[in-house]
């Protein structure tokens, strides 16, 4: 072999998925191991479903996830060659034109036990043949009147060979060609033909496509192409609680379950970018999967062990109270502010340190506080002390109320001598909880995920996936982060102390509004 040439094949009818990624990770990496080719090509032959959005929603995500393909095809711009080349296959008396119905052919198509039954187009003449395919093209028959079918054999054990349809009529306008053409070639015609027109030397598809190869390779020899690509299958990609194919996230959108492609619950690209997956992570994940020839469900905390250990020494590690309760320190000195410094990654001593305001008032999270604690609750409750993440040991004094009986502030004192960092070591305590100093305080949304989908495991295999949604996939809180953080911008990612990994988002945030999204918490119960 001179050259490994791949190719990452989508069909522009949706946005892609962590799926896609796995397919795209193999071919690019494929070919760079070998410097190689990959060309980005769309297959575009199906107009009804297909549009420029997805066309450029496309490349943006194969781009971010940071491959770039050697040319940019479409399977459009070959329908003149793909045309002539069934034009050729009608004089070789390799293909006809066939008049029956989809019914028919579906029934006439045999089982695995029994043979088809030949169509009677099937002993048309070539110049016949010539003749149809060219009223064909010319859109003198309706939708479904006539297709152009492939002369294999209607007793092959691999049903695919049963004279399978190579073109149909669909009179309807295509986001490329326009009105150019009303027949359209079929996909298992149009891919091997592309591929070789391409030269590419590997065409890696997923094992559904395993029983198609002989007619792919068919496809390539009566067609008398120059190049003759192989085609290799491998396992898709399968992830607990979601669902991932194009057709069913476009229901999602479609019914409005989610707020569009890029919702940060969908397992495409850009929702996972949006949620804050890195493209990092996500590689490190294709590559950790390998490439199997048998379907497996891969666990989704599986992906989410990548984002941690990606962001693990590279976000910024801050303090956000998603839950906000008002503690007072009562012998704190009214109208004080002190600036602390806080460390921004523990683990990550280049990342340096900053500095955060303490004062008389601060917010600390709700869960925090329990007035009648169970044995083991080590944060604070009437009496106890607890240590403020860099800043003091505090000791809880008063609950107030409101009158509900709810607690609505805590009234603390704190020990001067136990600030951070003064080596103080007289007691301990044995709960640290986090804090956000409330005048200079910064308002923001957090949005908390669960699964969109639950799994039949769980809910019943007799259940569509629509019935599956999980009413509690987002839950959004109202809160405060660190002053500092004001000017995060979209994508900015931070590890919230306690709470996980969080990214700004680019879509609600802006204009002195900020939104987070979590993209995972910190720790899983399953960790591989
Ligand atoms: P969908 O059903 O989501 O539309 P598809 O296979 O029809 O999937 P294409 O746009 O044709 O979508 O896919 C482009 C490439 O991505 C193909 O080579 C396909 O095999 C691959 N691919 C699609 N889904 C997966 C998956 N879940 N795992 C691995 N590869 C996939
Ligand atoms: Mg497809
Ligand atoms: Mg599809």
């Amino acid at each position: 072999m001179q050259e490994v040439v791949t190719r990452f094949p989508p069909e522009p009818n949706g946005y892609l998925h962590i799926g896609h990624a796995k397919s795209i990770c193999l071919n690019f990496e494929l070919a760079d191991e070998f410097k190689g080719k990959t060309n980005l090509r769309f297959d575009d032959t199906n107009p009804v479903k297909e549009d420029t959005e997805y066309v450029e929603a496309i490349q943006e995500d194969v781009r971010w996830l940071g491959f770039d393909w050697d040319e940019l095809r479409f399977a459009s711009d070959y329908f003149e060659e793909l045309y002539n080349r069934a034009v050729l296959l009608i004089k070789k008396g390799k293909a006809y034109v066939c008049d029956l119905t989809a019914d028919e052919m579906r029934e006439m198509r045999g089982t695995l036990t029994e043979p088809g039954k030949e169509s009677p187009g099937r002993n048309r003449s070539v110049e016949e043949n010539l003749d149809l395919f060219a009223r064909m093209r010319a859109g003198e028959f309706k939708d479904g009147e006539r297709v152009l079918r492939a002369k294999i054999d209607m007793g092959s054990p691999n049903i695919t060979m049963r004279d399978p349809v190579l073109y149909r009529i669909s009179h309807s306008h295509h986001h490329r060609t326009g009105d150019a053409w009303c027949i359209y070639p079929m996909y298992d015609y149009a891919h091997p033909l592309s591929d070789a027109i391409e030269g590419i030397s590997h065409s890696v598809c997923t094992l559904e496509f395993e029983d198609h190869r002989p007619l792919y390779d068919w496809a390539i020899a009566e067609c008398e192409m120059e190049s003759t690509p192989r085609q290799y299958e491998f396992a898709r990609l399968n992830i607990t609680n979601t669902v991932m194919s194009k057709r069913y996230l476009k229901q999602l959108v479609d019914e409005g379950v989610v707020d569009g492609w890029d919702d940060p619950r969908m397992p495409t690209i850009s929702g996972m970018r949006r949620r804050g997956y890195t493209p990092e992570a996500i590689r490190a994940f294709c590559r950790e999967i390998g490439v199997a020839k048998s379907n497996s469900v891969v666990d989704e905390r599986n992906l989410e062990h990548f984002i941690r250990e990606d962001l693990k020494l590279k976000a910024l590690r801050t303090m956000a109270v998603l839950r906000p309760l008002k503690v007072v320190i009562t012998n704190y000195p009214e109208g004080q502010t002190e600036l602390l410094e806080a460390e921004n990654n523990a683990e990550n001593e280049e990342m340096g340190i900053r500095q955060i305001p303490f004062s008389r008032e601060i917010y600390i999270e709700r869960d925090d506080f329990m007035e009648n604690p169970p044995s083991k609750y080590f944060r604070l409750f009437p009496g106890n002390e607890v240590r403020l993440k860099h800043a003091y040991f505090i000791t809880c004094q008063e609950a107030v109320k409101d009158e509900n009986g709810e607690v609505v502030e805590l009234r603390c004192t704190y020990d001067p001598k136990t600030k951070s960092g003064s080596g103080f070591s007289e007691r301990k305590v044995k709960g640290t909880i986090h804090w956000v100093e409330a005048s200079q305080a910064v308002p923001a949304d957090f949005r908390l995920y669960e699964p969109l989908i639950l799994d039949e495991a769980s809910q019943g295999s007799d259940k569509s996936f629509l019935e599956r949604i999980n009413p509690n996939s987002l839950q959004v809180e109202q809160g405060y982060v660190e002053p500092n953080m004001k000017d995060a911008v979209g994508g900015d990612k931070f590890q919230f102390f306690r709470h996980g990994y969080f990214s700004v988002d680019s879509k609600d945030s802006g204009g002195g509004k900020l939104a987070f999204n979590r993209i995972v918490s910190l720790k899983s119960s399953f960790d591989p």
